[in-house]
């Protein structure tokens, strides 16, 4: 059985200014829940089989219409995966996972619509018409309550023991997989190093240029108008196009203390060691025209389909310098080059030195 919400009608429900519903509750610990969410780098990343098997296996345990893993962000329940639900993610102030990441194990609504906390409830008026709601919050591995596995059905259900129980079960085989994302160094789509693992590296190298007093040059990368490729082309080929960026920027990057990451979704970044403002102007250009081919190709259109199809570049190099620069500080000033280059018109090289 397959339940769709309309896109729209969600989305107007979602703006809707002044519904009486009663918001979930603000946890008190919600700074270091709201950090703990971003260490799993996980929203907005796309499908993946593991948290797709939890879904279709809790729908098919709870007997409901929809199955989620819901990542509880500061404004947004969002959704990692889904079973029966074609949106990727609702309000926070009127949704059941707000209220479910509260409590200590399973939050059950039974009957929503006779339930005066959730009566008026947008989503229990309207699509999905949620009736039955249970949910388990899902706890990252220094125990904060990150998000939730839930099942939802717009019939009224009381769930038993046993059910109870699995969904408890299945709530630990989400946060196992959570967990191993929290240890994880490497990115499995570009088989580059992730954002944790790539600030240690690259600090680490910010030490040695300053301690040898030789230029060193950080490159962010992000991928121009990826949306529009993605809905173009299909989700598969933008991840073909990550994987190709993911192979040539290595070709292009070689010396010995260069580290290159995927920082997350379209986005890349590499620290190249001994690098000075020539070097770095050369470098920037030579990646922008290589991954405008690389991209290409991976995409399997020509030059005149894919007119669009370009990176922009931000590149800042570093002068030896008397201390070692923060390099969460130096992303953050490589980060505004690059919006330079998209704010320009996308497709370009902005390059910065710094003394
Ligand atoms: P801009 O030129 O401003 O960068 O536009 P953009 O559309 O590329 O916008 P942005 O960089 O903000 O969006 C990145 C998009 O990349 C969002 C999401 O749809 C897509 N995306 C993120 N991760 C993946 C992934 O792993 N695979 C695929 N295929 N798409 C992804
Ligand atoms: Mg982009």
């Amino acid at each position: 059985m397959s339940y769709r919400i309309r896109m729209t009608e969600l989305i107007l429900d979602c703006m809707c200014e002044g519904i009486a519903v009663e918001p979930p509750k603000i946890p008190d610990n919600e700074t270091q829940r709201q950090r703990a969410v971003d260490r799993l780098e996980i929203l907005d990343t796309g499908p993946e089989d593991a948290f797709d098997r939890i879904t279709r296996m809790t729908a098919k345990i709870m007997d409901t219409p929809i199955a989620c893993v819901t990542i509880v962000d500061k404004d947004r329940q969002w959704f990692k995966s889904s079973v029966g639900l074609d949106v990727q993610e609702t309000n926070r102030r009127i949704s059941f996972c707000g209220h479910a990441i509260n409590s200590k194990s399973l939050f059950i609504v039974t009957n929503a619509r006779e339930d005066p906390r959730f009566a008026d409830n947008p989503l229990v008026t309207g699509a999905p018409k949620i009736a039955f709601y249970i949910g388990v919050p899902v706890m990252s591995s220094d125990g904060y309550a990150v998000g939730t596995l839930c099942a939802i059905s717009d019939t009224p259900k009381d769930p038993s023991d046993d059910q109870q129980n699995l969904m408890k079960d299945m709530a630990k085989v989400v946060e196992g997989e959570l967990h191993l994302r929290e240890q994880a160094t490497t990115d499995e789509l570009s088989g580059l190093i992730n954002r944790r693992q790539f600030i240690l590296q690259a600090q680490m190298e910010l030490g040695r240029a300053q301690r040898s007093k030789r230029p060193i040059a950080l490159l962010m990368l992000d991928v121009d108008k990826f949306k529009e490729i993605n809905d173009a082309l299909g989700h598969a080929a933008g991840d073909k196009i990550i994987s190709a960026i993911g192979e040539e920027l290595p070709r292009l990057f070689k010396r010995p203390g260069d580290s290159i990451a995927r920082l997350g979704g379209d986005e890349f970044i590499a620290i190249l060691s001994d690098t000075d403002i020539n070097g770095a102007t050369t470098l920037g250009e030579k990646t922008r025209i290589k991954l405008y081919d690389a991209i290409r190709k991976a995409a399997g259109i020509d030059d005149k389909q894919g007119k669009n199809l370009s990176v922009s570049i931000g590149v800042v190099v570093l002068k030896p310098a008397k201390t070692e620069p923060e390099i969460e500080d130096v992303m953050k000033m490589v980060d505004s080059a690059l919006y330079e280059s998209k704010h320009k018109g996308r497709n370009r090289v902005t390059v910065r030195e710094l003394e």
